[in-house]
């Protein structure tokens, strides 16, 4: 469902990511691991859009989201293409970036509104069911600062789910969180992923939560995946020393 094709990101003289290859399947989830600064965000940043590969292509299901066909030839996409493109992809972030002038419904269904074209109706339908789903169907009037950060992000969480997207990608969800309200997140999320077919791909320091949810891990360094597998195999019996050392300081 979305692959990586020789993919280069440079900052200035600094090469973040370099010649990245990588794929992920349908339905599966998969989980960047690595050190910081080894381009994990980057790669989630690239595919919302918010920042443009130098060099290679990405592609979402049957579409680049980095070129479009035009009279059988590949070039750079243009906005309309990359908006229908990136439909697909939904994404938490770490600072849960909910709108605070909004209360917690409307956050969930302004985009199904106003990208989608669901009647109002049938965006508050959907938005109750996802927040019954992430454990705050009583909370729909809330304003987000009359609640805790772990409830923020589920309803971040419930908002993403609300444009019902193939492929959500999670950066550092619970990061920013108190450690006491963490489990609670990773628990929806583990129920998400157990339950549905929606293809994840998300970077997490949570090494019990990469564990229990997904197919494959990746592991990064300085720009490239230097070991993939089951998370049985990445966690229990690493290849490659870089990883080794890596899960050693993390673990
Ligand atoms: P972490 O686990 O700390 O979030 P990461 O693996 O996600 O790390 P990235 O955030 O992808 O790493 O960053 C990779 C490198 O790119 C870092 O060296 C970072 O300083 C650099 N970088 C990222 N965004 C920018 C930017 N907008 N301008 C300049 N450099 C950037």
């Amino acid at each position: 469902l979305i692959r990586f094709d020789k993919v280069v990101k440079r900052f200035g003289s600094n090469t973040v990511l370099d010649e990245l290859d990588f794929s992920v399947a349908s339905g599966k989830h998969v989980t960047l691991i690595g050190p910081s600064g080894s381009g994990k965000t980057t790669i989630l940043r690239l595919l919302m859009t918010l920042i443009k590969p130098d060099e290679g292509t990405i592609k979402v299901g049957d579409a680049y989201l980095t070129h479009e066909e035009k009279n059988g030839r590949l070039v750079p996409a243009g906005e309309k293409h990359v908006r229908e493109v990136r439909k697909n992809i939904g994404m938490v972030f770490q600072q849960f970036n909910l709108f605070p002038n909004m209360k917690v419904l409307r956050n969930i269904t302004e985009a199904p509104v106003t990208v989608l074209g669901l009647s109002k109706d049938e965006a508050e339908q959907r938005a109750r069911d996802l927040l019954d789903l992430v454990g705050l169907g009583d909370k729909c009037d809330a304003y987000p600062t009359q609640l805790s950060g772990g409830q923020q992000q589920r309803v971040a969480i419930a908002r993403a789910l609300a444009m019902r997207p193939q492929v959500l990608l999670l950066d550092e969800v619970t990061s920013a969180l108190d450690p006491e309200l963490v489990a609670g997140v990773l628990d929806v999320l583990r129920d998400i992923a157990h339950t549905t077919d929606i293809t994840m791909l998300c970077v997490t320091h949570e090494m019990n939560f990469a564990r229990d949810i997904s197919d494959q891990v990746l592991m990064f360094d300085a720009g490239r995946v230097i070991e993939s597998g089951p998370p049985e195999k990445i966690f229990s019996d690493p290849g490659h020393e870089r990883t080794r050392e890596f899960l050693s300081a993390v673990l």
